[in-house]
């Protein structure tokens, strides 16, 4: 089956990727790794290692140590981190964002919001969750919300790190996902989007093409028995923007984004040739 997004109404769109997700949710992270060959967990890795800032380790507030002069209490205040992950489904940039700061920095001030359009994923999520130190911690929670037009909850200025990984290409308004990020976003706030890229190498390009128009359906038919769903998937990358014109988007939406190239100072960061790329705005 082809669905073409330009022709298809948003309320169809957004059945036929409920019916994606759900159809796959439990079998997500088995689908993901052999696909990608385990790939997209360094992608992963490396776009939460770009945007987690520098955090200073918690003093828990039942260390009670006062500082002779201070009001007590306010010597143990540590600023919380608010993250919102957008399309988080199963929880895997949560996962990574909290033990990056509880790893690396000892820090476990941070809080992320899951926004998911699909109950099935957000499930998935809880469970994965449960299995975690995390598991009813205020350190981590799950919203059923689309990222077009976010839940009234999260209020204008409130967020300090947004991120929106493999979710935007499914989204019908590349520019209202955006517009919503900015007005969630405090000034200085950071937005990142890991999304499928263009390759840009001719003959990488060629074997990356063969590879997803044979190998990633069939596999979804074997792993998930729904080859359609994989198919689709594969079209809604071919249709995603180049990494300049997505930059372009990000601007226009009122991010500072540094020059319209890759690399460092740049726009966005490719990974794996552009398989898959990272692109990055700070909200004025
Ligand atoms: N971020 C996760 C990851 O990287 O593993 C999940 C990515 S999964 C490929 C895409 C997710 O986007 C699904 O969980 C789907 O339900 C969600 N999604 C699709 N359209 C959405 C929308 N308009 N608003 C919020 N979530 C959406």
């Amino acid at each position: 089956t082809h669905f073409g997004f330009k022709t298809v109404p948003q309320s169809v769109k957004e059945s036929l990727v409920g019916h994606v997700f759900t159809s796959v949710s439990p079998k997500y992270d088995l689908m993901n790794d052999s696909m990608s060959l385990g790939i997209h967990r360094l992608w992963k890795e490396s776009f939460v290692n770009a945007m987690v800032p520098r955090l200073s380790p918690s003093v828990h507030s039942n260390v009670n140590q006062s500082i002779p002069g201070s009001i007590s209490g306010w010597e143990n205040w540590t600023p919380t981190l608010k993250c919102l992950d957008v399309a988080g489904g199963t929880g895997d940039i949560a996962l990574k964002i909290l033990d990056k700061a509880r790893e690396k920095y000892g820090n476990r001030d941070v809080e992320v919001e899951i926004v998911d359009l699909n109950e099935g994923m957000l499930h998935e999520g809880q469970k994965r969750v449960a299995k975690t130190v995390y598991y009813n911690t205020p350190q981590i929670s799950f919203t059923h919300g689309n990222a077009q037009s976010l839940p009234k909850h999260i209020q204008d200025n409130s967020i300090d790190i947004y991120t929106i990984a493999f979710g935007i290409r499914n989204c019908t308004s590349l520019e209202a996902v955006l517009k919503e990020a900015h007005r969630v976003l405090k000034p200085g706030g950071r937005l990142g989007v890991l999304e499928f890229g263009k390759v840009q190498n001719p003959l990488f390009k060629e074997v990356y093409k063969q590879y997803s128009f044979n190998f990633i359906p069939l596999m979804g038919q074997l792993l998930a028995g729904d080859r359609d769903s994989y198919q689709y998937l594969i079209e809604s990358i071919e249709r995603f923007p180049t990494q300049v014109e997505f930059a372009r988007l990000v601007q226009e939406a009122g991010f500072q984004t540094g020059e319209l190239r890759e690399g460092k100072g740049g726009a966005w960061t490719d990974y794996t040739n552009g398989i898959c790329t990272f692109w990055r705005g700070v909200k004025a």
